[in-house]
């Protein structure tokens, strides 16, 4: 029975309803008027329900569908300005158990080169993304709880946050690692991670099981209730997403705005971020096998619709995707990309042979971080290193109601600013450089508040004087 409060994944995912959803979506795919009045109520800004946002994206009238994509852009322009957050992954060990069958670290791959970083290894791979200039992580390990147990992953988060060279910091470190218990949840809070990050892979049971056919992953149930373990934990910044190709997509578009729901009416916010992965090739992986995937334009309508049904949730998109979908989709949602990434454990320092890969994916985008930034630049972007919300006790709650009042462009921006000049002044290449300091001097013009346009024009001056990390 669909109940959104239940903390049974049964209940907030419930099949009936998504399947309910699905039907009332085909049948009003051409039904101009509800979809003009849902398309009022999305500009209102405050979201819509999976119901709602299930008609939009089945519709198939162009002239409405262009109409979605024009909302989608001027959302993200109201919430997130022309900013977009950079950050990389990290990957410490690909040491697994289970047996996801659309990842080459199931346990059964005999010929991927297994790795396990120790804490020195994780201090030069640190300090070759500190030196590209990243300051926010996402550590991805494996579920192996001889090789990767908490303690593991909770020393390397210590290390990480330790590690002082040059200019260099992470200032935030998000996590994805498997479900795991409140206990261990309240230990990575007190760690002092950013977002906890578990993607759902599939909200459809019967294949999620068939899926992952064996270890600890293959309860749904456990996997699906994850968050709101997390959350009684005390992480209240949580990042969700789905592994589209896995599923048929309008099934895990409502699975995943059902999940958000869900999250909201028990712990009163939702989903910090969504993720929006598509399955790739990789090691012992092919994505052909797989029936379910997605074109382009459906990939890019799936993000519009998520950017319209819930405006205040970051959205993200990795180096799974080329260059030319990347710059697609940003007009469209999204607010966060990865640039410079390396898949593979320890490649930032040593890339490895091709003969030891221990990559999850390959890469589409393999940019360098500086190409990447430069690239943005020139598209009228502003990379942001920004990690200040976390760091300024602005999680979960507190957050959101920051954002929803609109508020947080008085932080984000001038933010986004002082961090690109920090990543100007220590490790941008000459152009990039060049690029960076007109935008930065155009850009200041944008702050709302003259008061807050002066503190920054100070503060990029002793940014330019060695000092670094200043933060509103
Ligand atoms: Fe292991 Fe995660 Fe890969 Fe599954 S998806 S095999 S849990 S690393
Ligand atoms: Fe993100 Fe907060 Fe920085 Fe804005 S101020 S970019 S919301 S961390």
């Amino acid at each position: 029975m669909y109940d959104p409060k239940s903390p049974h994944a049964d209940d907030f995912i419930d099949h009936g309803e998504v399947m309910e959803t699905l039907a009332y979506g085909e049948a009003n795919k051409h039904n101009e008027a509800l979809i003009d009045e849902i398309l009022a109520k999305a500009r209102l800004r405050k979201g819509l329900t999976h119901k709602e946002a299930i008609v939009l994206l089945d519709c198939d009238l162009e002239e409405k569908n262009q109409e979605m994509f024009a909302l989608a852009e001027q959302i993200k322009k109201d919430f997130y300005g022309n900013r977009i957050v950079m950050f990389a992954p990290l990957y410490l060990s690909n040491y697994c158990v289970n047996g996801c069958v659309y990842c080459p670290y199931h346990a059964k791959n005999k010929h991927i080169a297994r790795k396990k970083l120790t804490q020195e290894e994780i201090r030069r791979e640190v300090i070759a993304l500190q030196d590209m200039g990243h300051k926010r992580l996402a550590l991805e390990t494996g579920e192996d709880p001889v090789h990767n147990p908490i303690e593991y992953v909770l020393e390397s988060i210590d290390t990480i946050y330790g590690i002082k060279h040059k200019n260099g910091a992470i200032r935030r470190v998000n996590v994805n690692i498997a479900a795991t218990t409140v206990e261990n949840y309240r230990k990575l809070k007190d760690a002092g991670i950013g977002t906890y990050i578990l993607f759902q892979e599939t909200y459809h049971k019967e294949s999620y099981l068939k899926l992952h056919p064996t270890g600890p992953k293959h309860d749904y149930d456990y996997h699906t209730e994850a968050m709101d373990r997390a959350q009684m934990g005390g992480i209240d910044d949580v990042g969700c997403g789905v592994l589209f190709g896995l599923e048929l997509y309008r099934y895990e578009f409502a699975g995943l705005l059902m999940h958000a729901e869900h999250l909201e009416a028990v712990f009163g916010v939702g989903p910090h971020t969504i993720s929006v992965p598509r399955i790739r090739r990789a090691d012992d992986i092919d994505p052909d096998t797989f029936d379910n995937g997605i074109d382009d334009d459906t990939f890019a309508k799936i993000v519009a619709c998520i950017r319209i049904a819930v405006p205040y949730t970051g959205m993200i998109v990795s180096t799974r995707e080329s260059q030319k979908t990347r710059e697609r989709v940003l007009h469209l949602g999204i607010s966060q990309i990865s640039g410079g990434s390396k898949t593979s454990v320890g490649g930032y320092y040593e890339p490895e042979p091709e003969e030891e890969c221990s990559a999850q994916f390959d890469v589409s985008d393999n940019r360098t971080l500086d190409q990447v930034v430069n690239w943005l630049m020139g598209m009228g972007y502003i990379p942001s290193f920004c990690t200040a919300c976390y760091r300024e006790g602005r999680t979960g709650d507190r957050f959101m109601s920051l954002c929803k009042s609109g508020q947080i462009q008085n932080c984000c921006h001038p933010n986004a600013l002082m961090t690109l000049k920090e990543y100007l002044m220590d490790y941008a290449s000459e152009d990039t450089r060049r690029i960076g300091e007109v935008l930065i001097e155009r850009e200041i013009g944008n702050i709302p508040k003259e008061k807050v346009q002066q503190i920054v024009r100070e503060r990029l001056i002793q940014i330019e004087s060695g000092i670094r990390d200043f933060r509103f």
